[in-house]
């Protein structure tokens, strides 16, 4: 009785399960699409302090070439009027004068070539950026094509399956349903799980020998003491061990052993601790 009773819980876990990974897809994939908006939103600001510093080399560009032409047109005119001055002492005037406006124009054409080789540097940086931006749009636009179609299917199917398990609640008893409900929403999934070699597969810890004893007997339906998980008895078949008799025995006597020593104080001090917490949610609940 207990038997079918175990294989209507783990039909419903399996429905659980499935239910469990449609509804992290559902979830998962608008964030997906939000990831790459906040990326092509990097993009943008990216893409506003680029132009905002063209711009600006492009307006110091205009300014030193209007310098530059401005002073030359003096030097030109001083040269023409060098020709007709009176004296010594005014020549080395103007010749002070025009040397000083040459020098002050090659200072300007060095900065000109260094503002032109950063407008270089910065429109390589938008090619680069431009690159970087339709492939981030392509698959924003891939992408959010696909997961309103996506999503439908998942509801589609999450749909299907709340029935589904709606059925496999049914044939149930209630008690019993009762207590896998109970777990289902204080643990995390999942809820029924098998034991074996005396191992509860939910937590991993041994449980105690008359547990797993009882467990064998399968006259009730039993919770892992640690974990608090439906448990069930799993029997594993071991035909490998006659064919390989020495590796393979000496393997599977040491592991289970092992594992049982480490974990046995864990076992006890998480079994200590946790049914007693169990217990007062449950009590909060009620
Ligand atoms: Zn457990």
């Amino acid at each position: 009785m207990y038997e079918k009773q175990i294989e209507q819980l783990i039909i419903l876990q399996h429905v659980d399960d499935d239910i469990l990974i449609l509804r992290e897809e559902i979830e998962k994939a608008p964030l997906e699409l939000a990831d790459l908006e906040t990326q092509m939103d990097g993009f943008k600001d990216r893409r506003v302090e680029i132009d905002e510093r063209l711009d600006l080399l492009k307006e110091q560009q205009k300014k030193l070439d209007f310098e530059i032409d401005e002073d030359a047109g003096k030097i030109k005119k001083s040269k023409n009027k060098l020709m007709l001055v009176a004296n010594t002492k005014e020549y080395h005037a103007m010749m002070r004068e025009m040397d000083g406006l040459e020098k002050l124009n090659r200072m300007r054409e060095d900065e000109q070539e260094a503002v032109k080789e950063e407008l270089v540097r910065q429109d390589d940086a938008t090619t680069t950026l431009n690159d970087d931006m339709s492939g981030v749009k392509e698959q924003y636009d891939a992408l959010k094509t696909t997961l309103d179609e996506r999503l439908a299917a998942a509801q589609k199917k999450l749909d299907s399956l709340g029935r589904k398990r709606k059925k496999a609640c049914k044939v149930v008893p209630p008690p019993i349903l009762g207590r896998y409900e109970f777990i289902r929403e204080r643990m995390e999934n999942p809820v029924i799980v098998p034991v074996s070699e005396g191992i509860c597969s939910g937590c991993h810890i041994m449980i105690p020998p008359q547990n797993y004893n009882d467990l064998q007997k399968g006259q009730q339906i039993l919770s892992c003491p640690n974990c608090q998980r439906l448990i069930h008895w799993v029997q594993i078949e071991k035909p490998v061990e006659e064919e390989k008799p020495k590796k393979k025995k000496k393997a599977a006597a040491k592991k289970p052993a092992k594992k049982a020593a480490a974990k046995k104080p864990a076992a006890k001090k998480a079994a200590a601790k946790k049914p007693a917490a169990e217990k007062a949610e449950a009590a909060d609940k009620e």
